[in-house]
């Protein structure tokens, strides 16, 4: 593949790696004081990131951005990239996600192994760390127990335009604060009741830096300590130390956490200062996050369409998260050009869900094979063919590849056509089927429509047509005649009955989220649709394996419902933009 477009962050990391910013860091490897002593031995890798989920959901296509982005600058500068679960909000995260996690970030292409070492952390390994930290911060005069309640906190907090008034607590002994933080881990002190802040500035012009609170007592079951804790440390506070304890050079975030920087920046110093941390310290850089239109990617409201059943699940095939897109058809391949062409940057913006679509088919174009499916089906009978005979066609199972070889597919009297194919009173410019007017059916022959039998209520039953026998595709003859229509066909004895998934936008309004709307108002109704379609016999479908069925997309085979004896197939995406 081509090198990588350049980028504000590739130009800081190659600033950082020709001034030798990280020679010499050691990677930690291991939480707790032993990180801090073994600081000072050469590092192997050159930069290190990470790609921190939080295990409450599954991963959506903007967390693709950020996996390509975090994963793909490691790559490129020979460094490490760490899959790092940010499991400190024990009552919404499980093990279901912890594996759904990993189990999609493999399947985007990449891993976290580097020169020997598994880079799969989970920041509640740090909790005892984390504790010593605070420990620390406390006798050095940088925190203390906060007897206030949370919405006394949040009414001595101020406003941009009013200073923070100094919570009553805030000069106790360091003393009674160690006391406090160990009563509050050993379970003492009910929900609420107190918190451990940092003690920065309640006058800061920055609200993160006026006293923000580091542990918050919370008595849940935590998926992987279980009981062990009820004390759990703020998103803040936690994420500088996890990334400081795991050596990560370059910390790239979205835009929203810009204003956390500082407290960042000032966490991170206090622990070199008290002797816990040692430079070089970790830096964060922010960088837009993917606004995709037609979509929703808050993990809240995609659990809620969960919860609430509007989806069949988390990899329901209309879900942007990255387990409905593959099931959907989407490849790996697809989700990382996508990611490619968004570039990186600092500026907010909201990306057209067509875009995404574009990316499934460059990708697919080239190496997809070709089929052929009918998905609204009305029979074709070629009147004068003989009953019983059949003969083979050819067509190359991909166009752009005239070596990959040829599909071949028999031809018989009684055909499948689109119903759509077929007028009894053509509009004008229309091309295809209808009394008198002639058609190759596209890699067979010529045939000239004779009519159609309707039964009682008008229906069309079968269309009716002549074919001439010289003007087979691929024989001398096959030119003598000229036709503006082409349409697509299987023989109906031979073709392969499958059930065919068609969807649309999950929501009809590009905007589903904006503002206060009520988003499940704008779930479009018509997003899911089942058709009993007939396929090209030979087309076998399998969940790896996508086909394009010509004149109407991608294709995969349901990786849940389909099976050999009775496929299921999903069509990805349309040939053709098809939404204006
Ligand atoms: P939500 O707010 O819906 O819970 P989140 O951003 O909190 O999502 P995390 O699991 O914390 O979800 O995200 C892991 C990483 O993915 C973070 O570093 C976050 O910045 C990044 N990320 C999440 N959503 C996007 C997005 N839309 N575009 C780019 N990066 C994203
Ligand atoms: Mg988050
Ligand atoms: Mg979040």
């Amino acid at each position: 593949s081509s090198p990588a477009p350049s980028n504000f962050l590739r130009t800081i990391i190659e600033n950082d790696l020709a001034s030798h910013r990280f020679a010499g860091k050691r990677w930690a490897g291991i939480p707790g004081p032993a990180a801090v002593q073994q600081q000072g031995e050469p590092d192997v890798a050159k930069i290190r990131t990470r790609f921190p989920p939080e295990p409450n959901g599954y991963l959506h296509i903007g967390h693709a951005k950020s996996i390509c982005l975090n994963f793909g600058l490691a790559r490129d500068y020979q460094g490490a990239c760490h899959l790092r679960f940010d499991d400190t909000n024990p009552e919404k995260e499980d093990d279901e996600y912890v594996r759904a996690i990993i189990d999609t970030v493999q399947w985007l292409g990449f891993n976290w192994e580097h020169n020997g070492e598994t880079n799969l952390y989970f920041a509640s390994d740090y909790f005892e760390t984390m504790y010593g930290f605070a420990q620390a911060l406390i006798r050095g005069g940088y925190a203390y127990v906060d007897e206030q309640n949370p919405e006394q906190m949040r009414a001595t907090r101020g406003t941009l335009t009013e200073k923070g008034t100094n919570s009553p607590w805030r000069d106790r002994p360091a003393d009674e604060s160690l006391q406090l933080l160990q009563e509050m881990r050993e379970g003492k002190h009910a929900d609420g009741s107190m918190a451990l802040r940092a003690k920065i500035d309640m006058a800061s012009p920055n609200m993160n830096m006026r006293d923000p609170v580091l542990y918050r007592i919370r008595h849940a079951h935590h998926h992987r300590t279980g009981d062990a804790w009820c004390i759990y440390p703020m998103y803040a506070w936690a994420h500088p130390v996890e990334d400081a304890l795991e050596g990560i050079t370059h910390s790239i975030c979205t835009l929203e956490f810009e204003d956390q920087r500082p407290f960042y920046d000032w966490i991170l110093a206090r622990l070199v200062e008290l002797g816990q941390l040692a430079e070089p310290l970790p830096r964060q850089y922010e960088f837009a996050r993917l606004n995709l239109s037609y979509v929703v990617t808050s993990k809240r409201k995609l659990l809620q369409l969960v919860r609430e059943g509007h989806v069949a699940g988390w990899d329901d095939p209309r879900m942007p998260t990255l387990a409905g897109l593959r099931r959907r058809g989407y490849t790996p391949a697809a989700i990382r050009l996508f990611c490619e062409r968004l570039g990186v940057s600092k500026a907010d913006s909201r990306i057209d869900y067509s875009i995404l679509e574009q990316a499934l088919r460059d990708d697919l174009d080239p190496i997809a094979d070709r089929g052929v499916a009918v998905l609204d089906p009305v029979k074709l009978v070629i009147t004068n063919y003989p009953e019983g005979q059949t003969e083979l066609c050819h067509a190359p199972l991909n166009p752009h590849d005239p070596e990959g070889g040829q599909r071949e597919f028999p031809f018989s009297r009684e055909l499948w056509i689109e119903r759509d194919d077929f007028r009894e009173d053509p509009p004008k410019k229309y091309f295809r089927l209808f009394p008198g007017n002639t058609v190759r059916l596209k890699y067979g022959y010529i045939v000239t429509c004779t009519g159609c039998v309707k039964d009682e209520n008008g229906n069309i039953t079968e269309v009716h047509a002549e074919y001439m026998p010289d003007t087979k595709s691929g024989t001398p003859g096959s030119s003598a005649v000229k036709v503006k229509g082409n349409i697509t066909w299987v023989s109906a004895a031979h073709a392969i009955p499958a059930e065919i998934r068609l969807y649309d936008r999950l929501f009809s309004d590009p905007h589903p989220d904006a503002g206060d709307k009520d988003f499940l108002e704008a779930i479009n109704p018509d997003s899911f649709q089942v058709v009993q379609g007939w396929l090209e016999p030979g087309t076998v479908a399998s969940p790896d394996k996508i086909w394009q069925f010509e004149r109407l997309g991608y294709f995969v085979a349901d990786r849940v419902d389909s099976t050999p004896e009775k496929p299921v197939l999903n069509r990805a995406v349309t040939l053709r933009d098809t939404w204006v």
